[in-house]
């Protein structure tokens, strides 16, 4: 089954709120097996919403609209769906029944229009609102299939989750469902991934790989259609394999977590601890890792040393290392490589890492804006310094920086 969903407002066609129904409509039609080709949005006139209809109606089976249900005049998706279809606008009477119940209750006059919350297409199956007035409807015309939700995201998530969801399933009767798993990617950018899947992207028919970037992390979702999840996930296995061949030391989990996290349970299962020493991304490393539920096991605690004092008296760095004319300098290959060991006696932890670097947006000791130095330092073995040029603005070259620096340590 192919699908459009339609969202009405003219205050997203003036950029005045973001589309985040369709965003849910999109991830619930997913998860129902039904394949979204389309996505619009059009304003709150009649002429134009018409012609959105005519055309959504040509190239999908099902048209899922949010907005427009309330009671003012510029609240038309009833209206001109029921002509568009050639039918009646009826009253929904256990809907009226509440919508003057609650004007009474509160000693308000109610005006005609408030009625219109309570309409439905004449045919339709009212769609409950557990949170607001206007009764959503769903209708099958003509083999097209219409379903329609209110625009408040509040009133619209309960509908679908409830009476629209129950509503679509029956209709589906015995289409196979989706299902879908993320694999998560540390260690390599979007376009070098994208570059070394290019042929099982191109070639791609079933399973799926979509590839996305989002806070230095990269991702795939593979997904399928299968009547079982044994049948889903042999079929996704075999796609991973082929994922793994090309890719495989930079994928680290096949559920949606952080890199940390993942860290965090591998330094638990060896019952090992970390400590980090951080310049340029001040604290961010320790941070996330911080973030990852219980683990104060894992962490014995990190510090943060911007100024060359703070790493001569904290992490015991001599100032001729740091300072003069010939010192390697805080950003180089050698402070980093202290900064981990020192960081790592000092805590008396199995690993130490360290980031020193330029976040921007001015260079520094002479040094351009995304050079950082990480290492990683381990108990009984060789300290190994790695050098990282990052691009973006001093956010994301910090974040890189230190999702570079979790990559190294979980290799
Ligand atoms: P109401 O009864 O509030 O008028 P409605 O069903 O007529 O509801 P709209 O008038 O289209 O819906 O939108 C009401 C509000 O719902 C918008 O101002 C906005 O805050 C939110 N909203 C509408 N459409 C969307 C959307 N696609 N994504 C996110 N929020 C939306
Ligand atoms: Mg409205």
């Amino acid at each position: 089954m192919k699908a459009e969903i339609i969202a009405v407002g003219t205050e997203l066609l003036l950029g005045q709120i973001v589309n985040t129904n369709a965003q849910a409509i999109s991830q619930k039609l997913a998860e129902l097996g039904i394949d979204v080709y389309f996505q619009t949005v059009v304003g709150d006139n009649a002429g134009r919403l018409r012609q959105a209809i005519e055309i959504g109606r040509g190239r999908a089976d099902l048209l899922l609209f949010t907005g427009g249900l309330g009671p003012t005049q510029d609240d038309l998706t009833k209206d001109v769906l029921a002509q568009y279809l050639g039918r009646k606008l009826i009253i929904h009477e256990p809907s009226m029944a509440v919508i003057e119940e609650m004007f009474s209750a509160r000693g308000m006059a109610m005006v005609e229009s408030n009625r219109r919350q309570a309409h439905m297409i004449e045919g339709s199956e009212p769609l409950h609102n557990s949170t607001g007035l206007a009764v959503g409807n769903a209708l099958e015309a003509d083999g097209t299939l219409y379903v329609l939700l209110p625009g408040p995201p509040r009133e619209m998530k309960p509908m679908l989750e409830g009476p629209a969801q129950d509503w679509l399933r029956s209709m589906l009767g015995e289409e196979v469902p989706l299902f879908s798993r993320l694999l998560k990617f540390a260690g390599i950018g979007e376009s070098n991934l994208e570059a070394k899947l290019m042929d099982l992207i191109e070639g791609q028919d079933d399973p799926t790989i979509a590839p996305y970037a989002k806070e230095g992390e990269v991702s795939i979702r593979v997904s399928t259609k299968a009547r079982t999840s044994e049948e889903a996930d042999g079929k996704i296995d075999a796609t991973v394999e082929g994922i793994k061949e090309r890719i495989g030391e930079h994928l680290y989990a096949q559920e949606d977590i952080p890199i940390e996290e993942e860290i965090v349970r591998l330094l638990r299962s060896s019952r090992r601890r970390l400590a980090s020493a951080e310049s340029c991304s001040g604290g961010l490393f320790a941070e996330l890792i911080t973030n990852v539920p219980g683990s104060s096991g894992e962490f014995a605690g990190g510090v943060v040393t911007y100024t060359n004092v703070m790493k001569n008296k904290l992490l015991g760095i001599p100032m001729s290392q740091l300072e003069g004319k010939d010192a390697p300098g805080a950003i180089s290959e050698s402070t980093a490589a202290m900064m981990a060991e020192n960081v790592r006696l000092l805590s008396d932890a199995d690993f130490g890492v360290s980031l020193t670097g330029v976040a921007g947006p001015a260079e520094s000791e002479g040094k351009p804006v995304g050079l950082v130095y990480f290492a990683v330092a381990e108990r009984g073995k060789d300290t190994i310094v790695y050098t990282a040029k990052l691009s973006g603005g001093r956010s994301i070259i910090r974040l890189r920086a230190v999702k570079a620096a979790l990559y190294r340590l979980w290799l």
